[in-house]
């Protein structure tokens, strides 16, 4: 853990590491830092941020996507873990580690390490249902990967794809699990929408939206904006945090000129914040955009009030509104981020404490059978 280190050094020596980091992987680390440290946080509108002569530039857009490992033999070797072990804990799900967040890993075990490297602990199936929430019930899913659950707001996953695995992810059953979403069946989710006029909003999610190439996304966004009742749009991603390079200064002026347009993005810890999300976050941010972060209080990662504040303090640095911090779900093969509730809100009472100024962050609970989210123990004033 590291709570003191509120702006995610990703360069420091390793104090008590385990293993030492591969060579390739403080390779990449140095590289990723020489480079994004050298970019400036506000490129000339249209362009962007230029790299010194002779600099080697990272990928942007959708070529920082090929930037991922997928093949639990290569994550071994590279993170110099058991092959075999890693094998047998991904068999039956989506492996994906963006390099620049494999970038972020300073030992073994820690923070980084635990959202994306499979451990055994995963194959623990539990007798829990995998749609705990009820998002596919058709009570309240009226077409696959539309859910209407609230009277004004529906839920379009538009993609299962995802620019990382996240090994905790509440909807694994579509992303570590799941089939592909076709642009028929997003189809028949948009042509609901247009037919319910009580929806107010859509929240595009997934997978990760921010996987559509641009061109893509634009027409869909275009598609729902032109739905009379269709007031204000909503994207949920974690590209921010896990891939920033896909951030580029002509999908933030995409997104803005599709407004009232909110991005929710998801960073769990305060390391997760580097030069190079904070230019991603800068990007959307100067284009106007809202920023809201949605984190998951998860063991082993997050679960220290004074990791949880620099995490938020940091992320308003950013212009990022801390909005929700979810209780880890029930959901099968997680048991190993699970926190009880009383440990869970013995935290948030300490965190309130230690930082009275994150009072627009509410700390909840997605309840079973598609009840949504509850908030739990006193919301701060303010
Ligand atoms: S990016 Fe989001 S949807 Fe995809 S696996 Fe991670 S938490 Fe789940």
């Amino acid at each position: 853990m590291h709570p003191g280190a509120p702006t995610g050094d990703i360069s420091g020596p390793l104090p008590g590491s385990r293993r030492p980091i591969p060579q390739s992987n403080r390779n990449l680390r140095a590289l990723t830092r020489s480079v994004a440290l050298k970019i400036k946080t506000r490129p000339s509108p249209g362009e962007d941020a230029p790299l010194p002569m002779g600099q080697t530039a990272l990928p942007t857009g959708q070529m920082a996507l090929r930037r991922a490992v997928k093949d639990s033999a290569e994550l071994a070797g590279r993170l110099h873990c058991n092959a075999e072990e890693l094998h047998a804990a991904t068999a039956g799900s989506r492996l994906r580690v963006p390099e620049y967040y494999l970038s972020l890993i300073q030992e073994q075990d820690d923070a980084i390490w635990r959202q994306a490297v499979p451990t055994a602990a995963e194959q623990n199936r539990e007798a829990l249902a995998a749609d705990p929430f009820a998002e596919d019930d058709p009570l309240h899913a009226p077409v696959p990967h539309l859910t209407h659950r609230y009277p004004d707001r529906a839920l379009l996953l538009v993609t299962g794809l995802c620019p990382m695995y996240c090994r905790f992810c509440m909807r694994k059953r579509k992303t570590l699990h799941g089939s592909p979403i076709t642009p028929v069946m997003v189809a028949r989710g948009i042509e609901q929408v247009r037919r319910r006029p009580a929806i107010r909003e859509v929240i595009l999610s997934g997978g990760d939206p921010l996987m559509l190439p641009d061109a893509r996304l634009a027409a869909l966004l275009d598609e729902l904006a032109a739905i009379e009742h269709v007031q204000r749009l909503r994207i949920h991603t974690r590209m921010p945090c896990v891939e920033p390079g896909r951030i580029t200064v002509r999908l933030a002026e995409l997104l803005a000129a599709r407004r009232p347009l909110t991005v929710g993005v998801h960073f769990n810890h305060p390391r997760e914040i580097t030069p190079a999300s904070r230019r991603a976050l800068a990007l959307l941010a100067d284009a106007g955009l809202p920023l809201v972060n949605q984190a998951v209080l998860l063991k082993g990662v997050n679960d220290d009030a004074e990791v949880l504040a620099a995490l938020f303090r940091g992320l308003l640095r950013c212009r990022v509104q801390p909005y929700y911090l979810h209780h880890s779900d029930l959901i099968p093969g997680t048991a190993h981020f699970r926190l009880s509730l009383p440990a869970g809100m013995a935290i948030v009472h300490r965190l309130r404490e230690l930082a009275p100024d994150l009072s627009m962050l509410h700390y909840v609970l997605d309840t079973p059978g598609g009840g949504g989210k509850v908030p739990l123990g006193a919301q701060q004033a303010g």
